[in-house]
């Protein structure tokens, strides 16, 4: 294991060992079953690592292989709107852009679910929906700020990989962005439709509120 990888691996286990810190989040998030959030290694950066003393409060959504760490994402859980206080809701150490829950990849049969975020790619492969998800829609559409050819080369992979499903099916957060993401995935992917999420809802939310079997009917299967 690369050194790198072997830091990432400790951080995580290190950030996972606080995770009670975040239950109550979590559980606003519909995910509150302790083997889940222990699978996925779900963490908050209480005592960071070197170099990561600002992401100290985030939650930590490390991606995982079947082998390893391979990245990280730490997501604001501040009680504010990100964006009016000029935030960045997501941050990383690495310019690298991954699909997080690839182990969806092998779980899935003829079908493969996307999401725009790692929460809901979490919340519809634990309902029976194996989903990766993607980082936003700037990583989908290869303008990543941070490291656009990395993006690009990440994009072509991710291509590849869903050409062996029979359908690819993006399930859309029901607004506007969520149109958007959709629409790049659709663009992009052969085989893609979208099931959009009731307006203003998400995967999470639509879980949460409405119950696994009208997601289901959402999904029409
Ligand atoms: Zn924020």
């Amino acid at each position: 294991m690369s050194m790198q990888r072997e830091a990432l691996q400790r951080a995580a286990l290190r950030y996972h060992a606080q995770v009670d810190n975040v239950l109550p989040y979590l559980e606003t998030r519909g995910l509150n079953d302790r083997s889940t959030i222990d699978d996925y290694l779900l963490g908050v950066v209480v005592d960071p690592i070197p170099g990561h003393e600002s992401y100290v409060g985030r939650l930590v959504v490390p991606y995982l292989t079947p082998s390893a760490v391979v990245n990280m994402r730490f997501r604001c859980l501040r009680d504010h709107d990100c964006k009016e206080s000029n935030c960045a809701k997501y941050l990383g150490p690495s310019q690298k852009v991954n699909l997080y829950n690839v182990a969806a990849l092998r779980a899935a049969d003829s079908t493969l679910y996307v999401t725009e975020g790692e929460l809901d790619a979490i919340s519809a492969t634990v309902v029976g929906f194996p989903a990766v998800g993607v980082p936003g829609v700037q990583a989908w559409n290869m303008k990543h700020p941070r490291d656009e050819d990395e993006a690009k080369r990440s994009k072509r992979h991710w291509l590849r990989l869903f050409e062996d499903y029979e359908s690819v099916v993006v399930l859309a957060d029901g607004d506007d962005p969520g149109k958007n993401f959709a629409e790049k995935v659709l663009n992009d992917v052969e085989n893609a439709r979208a099931v959009y999420m009731p307006k203003n809802s998400d995967v999470n939310s639509v879980l949460m509120e409405r119950g696994v079997d009208e997601f289901r009917s959402l999904l029409q299967v």
